[in-house]
């Protein structure tokens, strides 16, 4: 990541200017720049992107990625119904979800949508309900660790996610009794690719299982693209990955009478560097042992801190001259609700805004209303106009689906 530029820095002001703190703002062109990042470096191949909406899933945001061209990645009927909402036709829309009720995954195919099977018993479940009419999807784990934080990992060996790879002769066997059309196979590793060759792989894994079925249309390598959180962080490099993945791929559909498509499922490279998230210090509060800078939010607007100890950068945009002071950046939620420990920032004041870089990606959508706290606003600046896309919440929302049984 890079240090925030002028221009940047007073389009946010003028975005809390507008709609107060805090508030979730997300740029149209990085979004549309990171698509164009990945469709250039898979050139080579035919690619489908599939934007996993969990990590956005806002209307204005959906309708923007219909418009660009994206397919959808869902993991709930909710998601899929917000995707249709978005005006995505079933057929761009793939369902990949875990541990839902068979009642869910035959609503959703039947809407057209491309269903993904993680579990042998629902998809024996599934052949013998619907047999050759639906196309179906497999999803298999390699048993590769592709990423650092085992949380955010879901392709080893203890992973609730996919079928497992040691079982394709299974998979095999309920495909061939039930005549089923087997048409994409599927996997999605973890969150953070680090290594291009551990990925790498996974996906010869993936074109070995794929030679026993020859319905095939589409070979789907999941997500996992980390984008640089830290100035100094890496990220994987796209380029590398998508030149030897592309290769591999030719060399699979060389042999067969219909060539296989490339779909990809990236949700946070397409859309975290994009957001931003403002607050504002309520508090700067000095103990014995360090300075507090409270700001107005916490782990119920941005938990990926508390959750899974992400790293967002943050830039004090009111006093961007001050001098460099260590920092505490908390929250204002009644537990343990830290966002940065001992980070250098620019001189806070009370009233100061603080810009949380990265926060694209598993902010909005992951918010809450804990402490009876109102879900934030959020803004879209694209061609240069700030277009709320979101209003703060009121107290009527909080109490909306309450019932009063008396
Ligand atoms: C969450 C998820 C993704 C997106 O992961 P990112 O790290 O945000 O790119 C893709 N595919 C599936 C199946 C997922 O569950």
């Amino acid at each position: 990541m890079t240090e925030m530029s002028e221009q940047e820095r007073l389009n946010l002001l003028e975005c809390v200017e507008r709609t107060g703190t805090p508030v979730y703002v997300y740029r149209a062109d990085v979004i549309r720049h990171q698509l164009e990042r990945l469709t250039s470096a898979f050139a080579d191949a035919d690619l489908r992107v599939m934007y996993a909406c969990k990590a956005l899933s806002t209307g204005a945001i959906l309708r923007y990625m219909n418009e660009l061209g994206t397919g959808l990645d869902t993991v709930s009927i909710q998601e899929v119904q917000l995707g249709l909402r978005a005006g995505f036709e079933p057929s761009r829309i793939l369902y990949t979800p875990s541990m839902v009720s068979f009642e869910e995954l035959s609503a959703v195919a039947k809407i057209g949508v491309q269903i993904n099977i993680d579990t042998i018993s629902v998809l024996e479940q599934f052949g013998s309900t619907f047999g050759n009419t639906i196309p179906v999807c497999v999803r298999i784990n390699p048993h590769i660790m592709a990423g650092g934080n085992e949380r955010i990992s879901t392709g080893h060996i203890d992973s609730k996610f996919g079928i497992s790879i040691h079982q394709l002769r299974h998979v095999e066997r309920i495909v061939a009794s039930h005549g089923m059309c087997i048409n994409g196979l599927h996997m999605h590793t973890g969150s953070d690719i680090l290594d291009a060759d551990v990925f790498l792989q996974g996906a010869e894994l993936l074109f070995n299982a794929a030679e026993a079925f020859p319905d095939l249309t589409f070979v789907d390598f999941g997500s996992g693209f980390k984008v640089p959180y830290k100035p100094d962080d890496i990220a994987t490099d796209i380029e590398e990955l998508a030149t030897k993945l592309c290769q591999r791929l030719a060399a699979f559909n060389a042999n067969r009478s219909q060539p296989v498509a490339l779909w990809i499922e990236p949700g946070k490279f397409l859309v975290s560097q994009a957001g931003t998230f403002l607050t504002r210090v309520n508090v700067v509060k000095q103990t014995t042992s360090t300075v507090f800078a409270g700001v107005d939010s916490g782990f119920n607007h941005l938990i990926r801190p508390m959750l899974y100890n992400s790293y967002h950068h943050i830039t004090n945009i009111s006093n961007p001259a001050g001098t460099p002071r260590v920092y505490s950046v908390v929250g204002y939620i009644c537990e343990t609700d830290t966002f940065a420990w001992d980070r250098k920032i620019a001189e806070i004041r009370q009233g100061d805004v603080l810009a949380f870089s990265n926060a694209g990606a598993y902010g909005f959508t992951m918010a809450s209303n804990y402490n009876g706290r109102l879900r934030p606003a959020e803004v879209l600046i694209r061609d240069g106009e700030i277009l709320p896309i979101r209003r703060r919440e009121t107290i009527d929302d909080l109490v909306r689906t309450e019932i009063d049984p008396t």
